[in-house]
């Protein structure tokens, strides 16, 4: 016998499934979020009468485009471009562009679904949206990135803009890229609309404080988490996976903070330093010379390097901090982390952990912040610079951080409130999927069909 809402939940999700087969990521991040809401549709029959879970899960439009460049031999190279418009009824169209072989239809709506919720979540006027290509930046020229990103902005100028869809960075790409994408939107437009992207360069539409948001923010968040459980960061051993923007600066704030990081990692393998990571040597191979995070051991003696990424989940650790990308920790490797004595993992990146691994820190005692709140920082942040933008001015780095700071302890109150209010208390999964839902649902009753 099942309710009413679970029916209708149910009913939207085979559709769903029918109509996008072999879409697993999409699936995967509709599923986790379906589940949540039906103590939502159980007490809001008015979603259900309206439709709204159906009408939600449906993309307001996929653009996807032919992206030809020439590379360095003067060979005609072509990609494929995706904009993923979602849902734009808190504001317009807003999130990043991911540069990566494995981008495809799946990949970015799943990231476009999950921003909706997540840019709701962050109380800033931003609607849900992504975009990129399945181009590979590794081993590019500086002239091979500028002539793709100068291509990829022929096509997709044409659907963006401050007031329409505000792309930013994601994976592949960082203020290198969106300042080539920027220089080509302006050319074609003939204006400086500085807010038709985020994270540009501060100084040159950028804000202070967005290269550094997303890192920052998952450490605030986790700061909450630890102190509703009367715990703080000092003295606890932490492991990061990833070592691009977010991982180095949730590694910054968290070891500012007292703790001890202990390992990082790449696409290609991890680093452990048991006296704790060293980031300025970090910063400076990947941000500065673009080396593989292997270099680090030959700065550090202590430290090791093991090739492979699963890895890094069998170090023990108080805190997970997974900053590379989506389903990057399975129920096994979540299993070992809890036998470990893991007492906190918070999601910097999108979906890096399965529903397996997820369904395993909630059913043990393991705090879990999601990513759909826990990283919500950087974007956050971008709505910040589209508002500076809009102002024609700037803020201090502190004025941003400190709005962040803030942002992030709303997202925690906010999800922790709904956990409570829908009967499952505690369970932050539940609870920024519901809060972040209901403020898109209510938004859709009042346009009306
Ligand atoms: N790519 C980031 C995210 O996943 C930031 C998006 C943005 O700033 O628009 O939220």
């Amino acid at each position: 016998t099942k309710t009413n809402a679970q029916q209708y939940v149910d009913g939207v999700f085979l559709k769903l499934k029918e109509k996008n087969a072999h879409q697993i990521e999409f699936i995967q991040a509709a599923e986790e979020i379906f589940i949540s809401l039906v103590p939502v549709f159980e007490q809001h029959p008015e979603y259900i009468q309206h439709n709204i879970l159906e009408r939600i899960i449906e993309p307001d439009r996929i653009i996807s485009f032919r992206v030809a460049w020439q590379d360095d031999q003067n060979q005609v190279q072509v990609n494929r471009g995706y904009r993923v418009q979602y849902n734009n009824v808190i504001g317009p169209y807003k999130g990043g562009l991911r540069f990566h072989p494995t981008v495809n239809e799946s990949i970015m709506k799943f990231l476009a679904f999950e921003q909706i919720f997540k840019n709701a979540l962050t109380g800033q006027a931003i609607g849900g949206g992504k975009g990129g290509s399945d181009f590979n930046p590794k081993g590019k020229s500086d002239a091979e990135i500028m002539r793709f990103c100068q291509a990829f902005m022929t096509e997709l100028y044409r659907y963006v803009g401050p007031d329409v869809d505000v792309p930013a960075g994601d994976i592949g790409v960082g203020a290198r890229e969106i300042g080539y994408l920027w220089g080509q939107y302006k050319r074609i437009r003939g204006a400086y609309e500085a807010g038709v992207l985020t994270g540009k360069k501060p100084g040159y539409g950028g804000s202070l404080g967005r290269k550094e948001a997303t890192g920052y923010g998952l450490v605030y968040f986790v700061e909450e988490m630890l102190r509703e459980a009367k715990q703080s960061f000092i003295n606890q051993k932490v492991v990061v996976s990833g070592s691009g923007n977010v991982a180095i600066y949730a590694i910054e704030k968290a070891q500012h903070f007292g703790a001890k990081v202990v390992a990082c990692s790449d696409s290609s393998g991890y680093i452990y330093d048991p006296e704790g990571i060293d980031l300025k040597i970090v910063k400076e191979l990947k941000e500065v010379q673009g080396k593989r995070i292997k270099e680090y051991v030959t700065h550090r003696p202590n430290a090791t390097y093991t090739e492979g990424c699963d890895g890094i989940w069998s170090i023990p650790c108080d805190i997970a901090l997974p900053c590379a990308t989506q389903n990057e920790i399975n129920g096994e490797q979540a299993r070992t982390l809890i036998a470990n004595g893991v007492k906190v993992v918070a999601e910097g990146a999108n979906m890096p952990s399965n529903l397996d691994a997820i369904n395993e820190f909630l059913a043990s005692d393991v705090l879990f912040g999601p990513g759909k709140a826990a990283n919500a920082g950087g974007v956050a942040v971008s709505a910040l610079e589209m508002a500076q933008n809009s102002g024609r001015n700037y803020w201090s780095e502190q004025e941003v951080d400190s709005k962040l700071h803030d942002i992030m302890k709303s997202i925690f109150n906010e999800s922790s409130e709904a956990a409570k209010k829908y009967g499952y208390a505690g369970n932050l999964v539940v609870g920024s999927n519901i809060a972040g839902f209901i403020k898109v649902a209510n938004g859709m009753l009042v346009e009306g069909v």
